[in-house]
């Protein structure tokens, strides 16, 4: 079988050399002419039912040709049969808790600690879905002949403890496991190896890879992605073509940039266990660029000086980015449910880019001197 590294370079483009290209086409078409309106109306039936239209989709809201590129390239990493584009990860989120309530399941299981605002969208039942939250192991009596989805996060985000994703799917029952796979990538992990049924990405992260563009992405079997791509068209959180080329464009290096950021996120991981301000490291037990710590000091500080790492929330980006949970990405959970879920006031989470370690090194040491500042003691 051919690498994933390759298959990053290649999916999604293999008929170009048949087409004469080398870049992808972007097709910002919003309606598609056809002098065949009988033809129009078959097709049109078919999207009814989820049926994915090709290079001719009608209409935008149906299909795009670019983004269906890069679809058929999360499939292909994921190892899913198919996969749906969305205009951000609480888009394709939305809608698998669409899927769960249109097919009169909606009592849903979740893990957390889950990014924050899957956290509130599951706790406030804005979308009219019950939540049971569960730790992994209790998966098995949470689930009821209702229930349409386990949702977990392995990596959790932002404490890194990852999930038997093995064991958790076979607790399931005939609810659907939905793995949140942002942070691992398929580059480290691939759910659908584990009996999960539903992998969600925020492609705006590692996928994307640059920071510039907003996207989602749900990598699944045929029938549930026909089900996606009919909420897709019916409630339009459909993901713009120039952003389905910007994100299969980062696919292409995300298994280099994956590979990079990991082994200078493990040297910054060691230093940082060795260094008097810090308290304790946290890192995915098999690696990757993502790493928290707490500090015993102030960490607003930290924040407030770094000067290379951008002190900014989201991750995956070519360039280091530093946040604090409890005021940030998941500030919008009450403070009583961040400590269930482990994430104490003191935690820093970063994402570590592609910039040299030393470089990296100097900024969060000099950091992390002013924090105890000011202490007592
Ligand atoms: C960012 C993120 C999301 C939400 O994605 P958006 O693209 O911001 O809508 C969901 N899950 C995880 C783990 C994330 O990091």
């Amino acid at each position: 079988m051919t690498s994933l590294r390759t298959r990053a370079v290649h999916a999604g483009r293999d008929d170009l050399v048949d087409l004469g290209l080398h870049a992808v086409p972007i097709d910002l078409s919003t309606t598609y002419p056809s002098r065949d309106s009988r033809d129009e109306a078959a097709r049109l039936d078919e999207a009814a039912i989820g049926v994915q239209l090709g290079a001719r989709p009608v209409y935008g809201r149906l299909g795009n040709p670019t983004v269906s590129r890069f679809e058929a390239a999360v499939a292909d990493l994921e190892h899913c049969a198919s996969a749906v584009a969305f205009a951000s990860g609480m888009a394709a989120l939305s809608a698998c808790l669409l899927a769960a309530v249109a097919a009169g399941r909606r009592h849903v299981v979740a893990v957390r600690p889950l990014y924050g605002t899957t956290d509130h969208l599951l706790a406030s039942g804005l979308l009219g879905t019950e939540v049971t939250w569960s730790t992994p192991e209790g998966v098995g009596d949470a689930v009821r002949p209702g229930t349409g989805l386990v949702i977990v996060e392995s990596p959790a985000n932002p404490t890194m403890s990852e999930v038997d994703l093995d064991a958790l799917a076979g607790r399931c029952g005939d609810a659907a496991l939905v793995v949140d796979n942002t942070f691992a990538t398929p580059v480290l992990q691939r759910p659908v190896e584990f009996g999960a049924r539903i992998v969600l990405h925020s492609a705006t992260k590692f996928l994307g890879g640059h920071g510039d563009v907003m996207g989602g992405i749900v990598a699944c079997d045929e029938e549930f992605t026909r089900t996606l791509r009919q909420i897709r068209f019916a409630t339009g959180g459909v993901l713009h073509p120039l952003a389905g080329y910007l994100l299969l464009r980062g696919l292409a290096t995300l298994p280099v940039r994956v590979a990079a950021a990991s082994a200078t996120a493990a040297e910054l991981a060691s230093r940082l266990a060795a260094h008097p301000s810090v308290r304790r490291v946290y890192r995915p037990g098999f690696g990757g660029p993502l790493l928290s710590f707490d500090v015993l000091g102030d960490p607003h500080a930290v924040i407030g000086s770094v000067r290379l790492v951008s002190p900014a929330v989201s991750l995956g980006s070519v360039d280091t980015l530093i946040q604090h949970p409890a005021s940030i990405s998941h500030h919008i959970m009450s403070a009583e449910d961040r400590r269930d879920a482990g994430i104490s006031d003191q935690l820093l989470r970063v994402s570590v880019g592609l910039e040299h370690v030393d470089d990296l090194w100097a900024d969060l040491d000099q950091a992390l001197a002013g924090s105890l500042v000011g202490r007592a003691g």
